[in-house]
């Protein structure tokens, strides 16, 4: 394959010896989605202490530095994961059923696993991810405890399984770790109690998980903890409220939450408490506490819509999840505004220019219009807004998302000789990358300065189909 052309300069990662900076010309570089489609000519990087120190456009290549044939950009964010959905790509597909019979489905999964294989199967993930570009990943975490609810002996064991998973794939994790107190919400109002397998994710408490998540706070340089509450269907009013006033206090890096993904939640929402899901978030302060993401965000009524944009709440769109549930669709025209990122998921694919295309696609068969969402803006939200909603984008952040000077040095180097890019134009790169790019298209991925991707091979975890391979086996139904 042609598209790398790469020597291996610059391969370190922080040590003393990568003081000098590391150079890269690009031959076409998308600084900034959000700046507009075009990419540049002849971009040089230089790279320093895991941050871009310097950008020059329109340059020759100069001696000494590496050249990355075709496209660059920065790296993507993928907003939602739950890593072990992933070990059931390719086998619910003809099960037919619905949301809810495939959450049996995944059920199974959830009980198999342990701190150890969780961790080989999300090392797996996390590595499938970088080799699709994605340097940072929010996962939203509820797969607490051992089976029965006994607590591990280190009750953050399975957190700490998922920490450590993204580390060794090189990549940088928002742990959202999420409170999931009951089993359902019954039409009367009452929140069944978890059963099954479910008593695994429960905490007994909003306080009881805020004392537990806490412990997870310094979790390295690569990763941050965020609060997440499952559902409205999974945690009571009540808690929601503790849990707004707990994460205000206690400065999480981010909050997300599952909201109206399926009728079905909407619909008992409104017998048990008489108001949709996301005006029960506002009565409970967990809108304006906390301006969460909101994720999946599928039935929302125009009043419920207004709030969101309203209060600053983001939303987190997983279209490839979201049509392998058969959730429905999203009106994204009511939430232009709303600050957007994508997510993958379940992992029915682990592609974030397939996320983006997807957004807009379904938009497009829903109105019957394209354009709702054009491509530097789909973009924007796998960069710039994938980072801001996991948390990577506070006060005194270097910048992440972009390639300039200051930001984080995540590059995504991308073929475009091939055949899926053939006939690329410079002058409309955002709209190739999500139009005809692929994750196959990724060449080399570089996270926090160091290379994780060289020539379609993860750097770190060079068999890594083989070890995902086996991580599944040892847990799929
Ligand atoms: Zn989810």
């Amino acid at each position: 394959m042609t598209g790398a052309g790469a020597s291996r300069r610059g391969s370190g990662g922080t040590s003393p010896a990568r003081e000098r900076a590391d150079r890269y010309w690009c031959e076409w570089a998308l600084l900034d989605a959000g700046a507009g489609p075009a990419a540049e000519p002849g971009v040089l990087v230089e790279v320093s202490g895991g941050l871009i120190t310097s950008v020059a456009r329109g340059t020759r290549p100069p001696d000494g530095a590496e050249r990355l044939r075709g496209l660059t950009v920065a790296g993507f964010a993928d907003a939602h994961s739950h890593a072990f959905h992933r070990a059931l790509r390719g086998r619910t597909g003809e099960d037919g059923g619905s949301f809810w019979t495939w959450r049996e489905r995944m059920y199974e999964v959830a009980g198999r696993l342990d701190p150890d294989s969780y961790h080989r199967l999300a090392r797996g993930v996390y590595a499938e991810m970088a080799l699709a570009g994605i340097t940072c990943v929010g996962e939203f975490h509820y797969l607490h405890h051992a089976p029965a609810g006994t607590p591990y002996s280190d009750p953050n064991a399975m957190g700490r399984a998922l920490i450590a998973a993204a580390a060794e794939a090189g990549i940088r994790i928002t742990l959202l770790d999420t409170c999931y107190l009951a089993g359902g919400l019954g039409t009367d109002g009452a929140y069944a109690p978890l059963e099954g397998i479910q008593v695994r994710f429960g905490d007994g408490g909003a306080e009881a998980w805020a004392e537990r998540a806490a412990a997870l706070r310094a979790a390295g340089a690569h990763a941050r903890v965020g609060a997440a509450a499952h559902s409205v269907r999974a945690v009571p009013p009540a808690d929601l409220a503790r849990i707004a006033r707990t994460a205000r206090e206690a400065g999480w890096a981010a909050a997300h939450i599952h909201l109206s993904e399926q009728p079905a939640e909407n619909a008992a929402c409104l017998a048990a408490h008489g108001c949709t899901p996301a005006q029960l978030l506002d009565r409970t302060g967990f809108l304006a506490a906390l301006r969460p993401t909101l994720v999946h965000a599928t039935h929302l009524t125009s009043d419920d819509a207004a709030l969101v944009r309203g209060t600053g709440a983001g939303v987190c769109l997983c279209p490839t999840t979201e049509r392998d549930l058969a959730d429905g669709l999203p009106e994204l025209d009511r939430l232009a505004g709303a600050p957007l990122s994508l997510g993958s998921d379940g992992h029915s694919t682990v592609d974030m220019f397939e996320e983006a295309r997807s957004a807009e696609a379904h938009e497009r068969l829903r109105t019957g219009r394209r354009g709702t969402l054009p491509a530097h803006r789909l973009l924007e939200a796998v960069h710039t807004g994938g980072h801001a909603a996991l948390g990577w984008a506070a006060a005194g952040d270097p910048p992440a998302g972009r390639i300039a000077p200051g930001a984080r040095a995540d590059l995504v180097s991308l073929a475009v000789d091939g055949v899926r890019m053939a006939g690329f134009d410079p002058r409309r790169a955002a709209d190739a990358l999500v139009w005809a790019a692929t994750a196959a298209d990724v060449r080399h991925v570089m996270a926090g300065g160091r290379w994780i991707v060289r020539d379609g091979v993860h750097a770190l975890i060079p068999d890594a189909a083989a070890r995902l391979d086996a991580a599944i086996r040892e847990v799929a139904p």
